[in-house]
């Protein structure tokens, strides 16, 4: 073990070594540092207060040709002064920092949500008159974000539309603190660790029994789940895993469902997804609801089949009659990886050698390179949040120009997010010259990525460019509709899987071995297997966030025990799923299905680099016309703009029967 990481350690200095640009080549404004909770605290009362003088300032403008553009430079401000603060809660090693940014956070959702209600400036913006498709389009999204905030509702109305934003705010907040702080770990004797790869448990800390203590973190729990031999073990870490956030979630999240039926009723609409998804991609309810209606018919076979082998796996493995045999949740991934392993001879952990950190962040980065004419160089000497964080500049390669910047934080530690997420915490913009910033927050395994991991980088590494690449004319330009900002980051996940694409690894270490192609062929087969699974789960996640925020807004658990008792493996007593549910009380109400929503687009994104993976024409052509747009023009116009024609839904659905 020791060894392994003091090798790790030369590697990390070999990359430092490479990195040539300086701390002042980061396009953009330093990540702020804070003394301690509270500087921060005084720096964002004064940074709040700052954004209020601006808004101020802008109520005393006349409304005239420059006036979207004033009211954008308040947008970029307020962006820059609290971009830092959302990623600082999420990662910020010190619980009494986490905490103070949880605080300014608070501050400036007061103050945004009272910008949105401002009516002196919605009054001035129903005035002007804009000079072009892209400035019409910004108009309408700043007018709809002032009338879907309540402005023009009547005053005891608008006033507790916001106090229900401010309030599921905090009540979010407490959500996803509760399952960030909560620090559950589970006691496993070595011997119930048995098949679980050593490098999981082998540094973990361990109770007074010696009995080792594991979190709940991805780069842990998946591998129990997927290797533990002993059931009782997969079954208390499963058990663990759909009890995160426990039955404060669940009342919190009751609360959240209720307060934001009755925010759509103050506008006049009987649920919060039809107030929602009338601005979205989907258009309305009734389309989201037959789309997922969709993918249950075309998944629901193939689940019950894949079902069915695993539970002959099950029995085959058990060496019991397969009547006697009942397939538990807390079985699948361990039974799938069986299967894999038997039928297509694939182990995830077989990838591992193949895929150091810091090498296989390199190779996505030389794709990226290859594809979108984009070079990201790592840049030393900056002070981050973490001495594990990383910074990188994108430049054009053509040009040479710092286009943006991209922080990267690769490892798990305590109390660190511990899923994938970017946070994009400066937009660009081609009018004030402003250079995008964002972070890229993953747990890797420190001995490696798995083939699903490298999946998982690429998909992450979608959402980077996304905010690294765009080139809107306004900073708030470049938001995107969220049933379509997956798209992507989906459609680089096939990537992994295209053996030029992983030849590119010789490029960015001569050291690494090059993962055989046959296992690589073999890996790519056994992907589609448990696809039946995999979709029929994303279709009952959907269709509950649909359904809490329904005309009805039920009770939370008692509408997924319903909802989960009605599927094949039926629903665990004891287990609350909804209770760690972060996207549903987050930003993803009424839009979780828009994970699936997206895959549609992304697979039609996918149609133009069919022949050619790493081409450097189309990827330019989708540099442009899709990422460098951002939310400038809608959905549809950009997927025109890239395929040449309308999109549709015909690669999604022939993948899904593949
Ligand atoms: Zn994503």
């Amino acid at each position: 073990m020791r060894i392994c990481i003091a090798l790790f350690a030369l590697v990390l200095v070999a990359a430092q070594v490479e990195a040539v640009a300086r701390s002042a080549e980061l396009p953009g404004p330093a990540f702020p540092t804070f003394a301690s909770p509270a500087a921060l605290d005084a720096a964002c009362q004064r940074n709040v207060a700052t954004v209020g003088a601006a808004i101020k300032a802008l109520e005393r403008r006349r409304p005239g040709p420059d006036w979207l553009a004033r009211y954008d430079d308040i947008n970029a401000l307020a962006e820059d002064l609290s971009g830092p603060i959302f990623l600082l809660s999420n990662v910020h090693p010190e619980k009494l920092m986490r905490d103070a940014s949880e605080a300014c956070e608070l501050r400036w959702q007061d103050l945004l949500s009272s910008l949105a209600q401002n009516e002196r400036l919605y009054q001035a913006a129903r005035r002007v008159k804009p000079r072009d498709a892209i400035d019409r389009e910004f108009l309408k999204l700043t007018l709809e974000s002032f009338e879907d905030s309540g402005v023009s509702l009547a005053k005891d109305e608008r006033a507790r539309a916001k106090a229900i934003v401010d309030r599921v705010t905090e009540l979010d907040q407490q959500f996803s603190k509760n399952i960030r702080d909560e620090n559950v770990r589970v006691a496993f004797s070595e011997a119930e660790l048995r098949g679980v790869p050593e490098n999981v448990w082998k540094g973990a800390r361990r109770d007074d029994q010696g009995r080792v203590l594991l979190g709940l973190d991805y780069p842990t729990s998946v591998p129990v789940l997927q290797d533990a031999q002993n059931p009782d073990t997969r079954e208390r870490m499963w058990r663990a895993k759909n009890n995160e956030g426990g039955q404060a979630n669940l009342a919190l999240l009751a609360e959240i469902a209720q307060l934001r039926r009755e925010y759509a009723r103050l506008f006049g609409f009987a649920s919060y997804a039809d107030f929602t998804l009338r601005r979205r991609m989907a258009e309305n309810t009734a389309n989201a609801k037959r789309f997922l209606e969709d993918v249950r018919l075309a998944v629901t076979e193939r689940e019950k089949r894949e079902l069915e082998e695993l539970r002959e796996a099950k029995a085959r493995e058990l060496g019991r009659p397969l009547a006697d045999v009942k397939l538990e949740r807390w079985d699948t991934s361990y039974y799938s990886e069986r299967v894999k392993r038997d039928r297509y001879s694939v182990d995830q952990n077989q990838f591992r050698p193949y895929f150091p950190p810091q090498e296989s962040l390199a190779l996505v980065m030389r794709m990226i390179e290859k594809v979108m004419g984009v070079r990201y160089t790592r840049v030393t000497g900056v002070t981050l949040w973490h001495p594990d964080a990383q910074a990188y500049v994108a430049r054009d390669v053509k040009t040479g120009r710092p286009l943006a910047t991209l922080y990267v934080d690769p490892y798990p530690r305590e109390g660190k997010y511990n899923h994938a997420a970017v946070w994009p915490i400066r937009s660009g913009s081609t009018r004030l010259h402003r250079a995008p910033q964002a972070a890229l927050v993953v747990n890797f395994d420190r001995q490696g990525l798995s083939l699903d991991e490298m999946e998982t980088l690429l998909h992450e590494f979608g959402h980077a460019v996304h905010n690294n690449l765009s080139t809107t004319r306004h900073s708030s330009g470049s938001n995107v509709l969220r049933d379509f900002v997956e798209a992507p980051s989906q459609m680089l996940e096939e990537w992994v899987y295209d053996p030029r694409v992983l030849a590119l690894m010789r490029e960015v270490c001569a050291a690494c071995k090059r993962v055989p192609d046959d296992l690589l062929a073999k890996a790519k087969v056994a992907e589609r297997y448990g696809k039946g699974v995999q979709y029929a789960r994303q279709h009952l996640l959907a269709s509950f966030d649909l359904a809490l925020y329904d005309a009805d807004a039920p009770e939370p658990m008692a509408l997924w025990q319903r909802m989960e008792g009605a599927t094949v493996l039926g629903h665990v007593p004891g287990t609350m799923l909804p209770a760690g549910f972060s996207h549903v009380a987050g930003g993803y109400a009424a839009g979780y299905y828009g994970y699936l929503w997206s895959e549609v687009v992304a697979a039609d994104l996918r149609t133009a680099f069919r022949e050619d993976k790493l081409d450097a024409r189309v990827g330019r052509r989708y540099r442009d016309t899709v990422l460098a747009q951002g939310g400038q023009r809608p959905p549809r116009a950009l997927v025109r703009a890239f395929l040449g024609r309308d999109s549709n839904a015909k690669a999604f659905f022939e993948d899904l029967k593949r």
